[in-house]
């Protein structure tokens, strides 16, 4: 259950009824909010003085859910709204790993020709093996930093355990928090902190209730501006590197009221399928696009085999529009 505290409760007495009912309290900008556990269907006596309003839930999926917000959230980063009533597609662009500022440049340079307003690229990677490339780190951030400086983006680059999730914080305008790291409690709590927004990634093996349930740290720390990453899932497939889970996508929509994005370059793992798989995501009405583009994807140091090159990202970009239109939709 979520509670509305009416104005002007001494803190001490919050804190005394978030403690007497295992509450979390947090403030939302315009009120204090408590959240009981969901399977409390009844608003309890000693807070019916105090509560101005209450919204149950059917499962631990409260904040996030449609009971509470029945419209979807809009987040709005820089000069570019996402969600709310906004009808746009954030494409997401950029090579998966910040290797030298020369790779960022170019590919800055083609995303700016196309209008594309959101820099994506890791510095801190979450590898499979500790003896690949691990990401360049503070000096990525920094490159990063003045391609936003020259070209105006906003950057997304992600965290990869809690060692820099400040530094992270401090640098990008969205903070992506890993599939591999989605469940890094430290991280969702320290992400609930700030007001920037997070583009949380669905953990390969987790469930939809899972993913969402995760969003709730953030959100109940007091971060409303939370993206959930639909970026494909490991089941018994070998020919592709996962599954774009596309149902769960009508799902997080029907039953969430955060801004739904989709990362087919992950899901794939290949290239070849990602420009269908992109024009497949946008004609279900999404808020956001990942996709990763690089100037010489065989030579990349991270997902070498999925990047388009920018030859490929430039072709694929200019089918999307027209797309989205079709459903009322715009890719921004
Ligand atoms: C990435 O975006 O480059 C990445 C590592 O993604 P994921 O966490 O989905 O594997
Ligand atoms: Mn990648």
């Amino acid at each position: 259950m979520i509670v509305h505290l009416k104005p002007g409760i001494a803190a001490a007495k919050m804190e005394e009824l978030a403690v007497a009912h295992q509450a979390i309290r947090f403030h939302d900008d315009t009120r204090n909010v408590l959240v009981l556990s969901s399977k409390i269907t009844e608003l309890p006596t000693a807070l019916q003085d105090f509560a101005d309003e209450f919204f149950v839930t059917k499962s631990d999926i409260q904040l996030a859910s449609k009971e509470y917000h029945a419209h979807k959230r809009a987040i709005t980063i820089g000069d570019v709204t996402i969600g709310g009533d906004s009808m746009n597609t954030m494409m997401i662009a950029g090579p998966c790993s910040v290797e030298s500022r020369e790779q960022i440049e170019q590919v800055a340079q083609m995303l700016k020709e196309l209008n594309i307003k959101t820099f994506r690229a890791g510095c801190f990677k979450p590898r499979t093996s500790p003896y690949t490339f691990q990401g360049l780190g503070e000096e990525g951030l920094k490159i990063l930093a003045e391609a936003r400086e020259k070209y105006g983006f906003n950057i997304i680059t992600e965290v990869k355990d809690s060692s820099h999730v400040d530094l992270v914080i401090e640098y990008a305008d969205i903070i992506q928090i890993g599939a591999k790291a989605m469940y890094d409690h430290s991280i969702g709590r320290r992400c609930g902190q700030t007001k920037k927004p997070v583009l949380l990634k669905r953990g390969f093996g987790t469930t939809l209730q899972e993913f969402v349930q995760a969003a709730e740290f953030i959100l109940s720390g007091g971060n409303p501006n939370v993206m959930l990453c639909e970026r494909g899932i490991r089941t018994f497939e070998t020919h592709t590197r996962f599954t774009l889970d596309l149902c769960g996508v009508a799902f997080l929509k029907e039953y969430t009221n955060l801004p739904v994005v989709v990362d087919p370059s992950h899901a794939m793992g290949y290239r070849y399928g990602v420009p269908d798989l992109t024009r497949a995501a946008i004609a279900m009405g999404v808020d956001g696009l990942l996709v990763e583009t690089h100037p010489t994807p065989d030579k990349a140091k991270s997902d070498a085999a999925q990047q388009l090159d920018l030859d490929q990202f430039r072709r694929m970009y200019g089918t999307l529009q027209p797309i989205a239109n079709a459903i009322g939709y715009k890719m921004i």
